[in-house]
């Protein structure tokens, strides 16, 4: 009953009261807004990019969508995401993302990024600086995307972490939104060293975005270690700081990693934190995370698997293919843990995919929502389809707010909200990617709406369909 009053109360919430059309009206679907609460049969209508009007009454428009039996719900945000080609993003549109964000590891050159993505993006996108890329260019590290060099291994001189703090302080004058931190990835760097980019975060009203250290899938004793240090860096700095895949970092000890930070919270700390809904990792087999496999017992090497051609590793070929240098898929979870994290209301869902192609990758980079919709939610009943939503949308949209002013008209359904929008089939959504063939699109997104443009039409990706726009902080 609260919901249909609120739903009438809505008919009456519009930004204009003219009785002219709209561009787009998506009418009779179940719409959803975790900010307000609405759950309830309304019509939406869209004009110019934006949100402009709920209502119970019908509605006039140029477009219409009928969405009975959908679910209207606001774009997803992914805040984790490490792709470069575009075409990779109609597999986030698929699953819903509206807006995707490079904020773990981030970039060196801030301005290059957003530049080379202007006018090519189905979807709104935005980066951090990142500590690890801004540290490779100043010790001259050859690694592709992660430290593999020098920039891992080696403390930074004085005039080094000078030059480290330049590059991280120029990115965030450049709109930086975050400033990223793969700390698992530069065991060098001093604590002094990543407290000084903190600082620096802190300065600009960025949060630090960090796969933490001691934790991993490569595996590892101390996994709350990594944890502690980064919030204790919040702590000092007074920056934000946002934990990477808990599912991952956390394995066995997620559970244990949740409460901690639970308890940060509560005592006034600004930590978030995020997952991916899937048992096996992936990353660069050239990395420092396998330093530590030199000498393994010949079994452990049986859970990594080698994305290129789906094989199991031993010894001996783990040794040849990090020689080589490339993505291995690391099976070193339990669902009993990943379910401890995507059931938290603690955790947002952010993907950490990559550039998606035939044969080789991580279905995380094109499944990570329909995942959790259809099997989470619809399948085990393990969480309520408004707290999924909220974990896709309002969560990852309040993280970037303080930094991007732009995202409080994201993750929000309602009028004055940017026109970000998906209708998907509650009954049918599902991930269709698997470790083998990760190149499958998601199924049961109907519609996807970037400011207002299709993306994603009668459940078919819209391939010539580019929306999306930057999302950049101020410059200073
Ligand atoms: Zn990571």
């Amino acid at each position: 009953m609260n919901r249909l009053l609120l739903a009438l109360a809505l008919g009456l919430i519009a930004l204009t009261t003219h009785a002219e059309s709209f561009d787009l009206v998506i009418a009779n679907g179940r719409v959803m807004d975790p900010e307000s609460g609405l759950d309830a049969i309304v019509n939406v209508g869209i004009r110019s990019g934006r949100i402009e009007a709920l209502s119970t009454r019908a509605l006039e428009g140029l477009h219409e969508i009928d969405a009975s039996g959908l679910v209207v719900a606001p774009g997803f945000i992914n805040l984790h995401w490490h792709g470069t080609d575009p075409q990779s993003d109609y597999y986030q549109a698929m699953d819903g993302i509206t807006a995707t964000f490079e904020l773990e590891v981030g970039v060196a050159d801030v301005d290059r990024w957003y530049d080379e993505r202007a006018g090519r993006s189905p979807i709104h996108y935005g980066v951090a600086v990142g500590h690890a890329p801004v540290r490779m260019r100043v010790m001259h590290d050859p690694g592709d995307l992660l430290p593999s060099g020098d920039a891992a291994r080696k403390s930074a001189t004085p005039e080094e972490q000078q030059a480290i703090a330049a590059g991280v302080e120029n990115g965030l004058r450049r709109g930086a939104v975050g400033v990223g931190f793969a700390l698992a990835y530069t065991p060098a760097a001093s604590q002094w060293e990543i407290l000084q980019m903190f600082r620096l975060a802190a300065a600009y009203g960025a949060a630090g975005y960090v796969h933490i250290r001691g934790a991993s899938s490569a595996g590892s004793a101390d996994r709350e270690q990594g944890l502690l240090e980064a919030i204790a860096m919040a702590a000092v700095s007074g920056a934000g700081v946002h934990i990477a895949h808990i599912n991952s970092s956390g394995q066995s000890s997620a559970p244990r990693m949740l409460d901690i930070i639970r308890d940060a919270q509560a005592h006034g700390i600004d930590v978030t934190t995020e997952c991916y809904p899937y048992t096996a990792g992936a990353t660069r087999i050239e990395s420092f995370l396998f330093d530590s496999w030199m000498d393994k017992p010949e079994q452990e090497y049986r859970k990594l698997q080698w994305s290129a051609t789906g094989e199991r590793l031993t010894r001996e070929s783990f040794l040849k293919y990090r020689k080589q240098g490339g993505l291995v898929l690391i099976h070193a979870n339990t669902e009993e843990n990943v379910r401890a994290a995507v059931i938290d209301p603690l955790t947002m869902f952010a993907s950490d995919g990559f550039d998606i192609r035939p044969g080789t990758g991580h279905p995380r980079s094109a499944s990570t929502n329909s995942r959790v919709l259809g099997r989470y939610v619809r399948e085990q009943n393990a969480l309520s389809l408004m707290q999924a939503l909220r974990k896709m949308t309002l969560m990852p949209a309040q993280r970037l707010e303080s930094r991007a002013p732009q995202m409080r008209n994201k993750g929000r359904l309602r009028p004055g909200a940017d026109a970000d929008i998906v209708v998907f089939d509650p009954g049918r959504i599902i991930d269709r990617a698997t470790y083998e063939d990760p190149a499958r699109y998601a199924e049961g997104m109907e519609y996807v709406i970037v400011s207002g443009d299709f993306v994603v039409r009668n459940g078919r990706v819209i391939e010539s369909a580019t929306p999306g726009r930057p999302i950049r902080a101020p410059f200073k």
